[in-house]
């Protein structure tokens, strides 16, 4: 994933696939001491709004798919934002510069309000 090697050779390290401890989910990247959890979402199976366009063959069939997990990502942030993860979300469709200053932003702000130190 292009978005991996670009956090990479900003020198962040991460891991991939990860799921902590006590939670039913896994995220795509996880920065486990600043507890920032990334998403990257398939524009068609997550309904990005841009470009997730109703199926024209069993669309009852494929919206519900979408419905469902569309609403298993709203579920799975909330867990992580519960456990004290904060939680970003990247569509695929979302340039990779863009996607890493997000990441950059998320973990500036998790690292001011110094709750990596709080935390154990
Ligand atoms: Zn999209």
């Amino acid at each position: 994933m292009r978005l991996r090697r670009a956090l990479h050779s900003r020198g962040l390290r991460y891991r991939v696939d990860y799921r902590p401890s006590g939670l039913r989910w896994r995220c795509d990247i996880a920065f486990t001491r600043a507890q920032v959890a990334v998403f990257v979402d398939g524009c068609f199976w997550h309904g990005c709004p841009e470009h997730s366009r109703p199926a024209t063959t069993n669309s009852e069939y494929w919206s519900e798919r979408i419905a469902n997990n569309v609403a298993r990502d709203l579920r799975a942030a909330e867990a992580y934002e519960a456990a004290g993860w904060t939680v970003l979300r990247v569509w695929e469709h979302e340039s990779v510069a863009d996607a890493v200053n997000a990441v950059e932003a998320a973990l500036a702000v998790t690292a001011r309000s110094g709750c990596g130190a709080v935390r154990k």
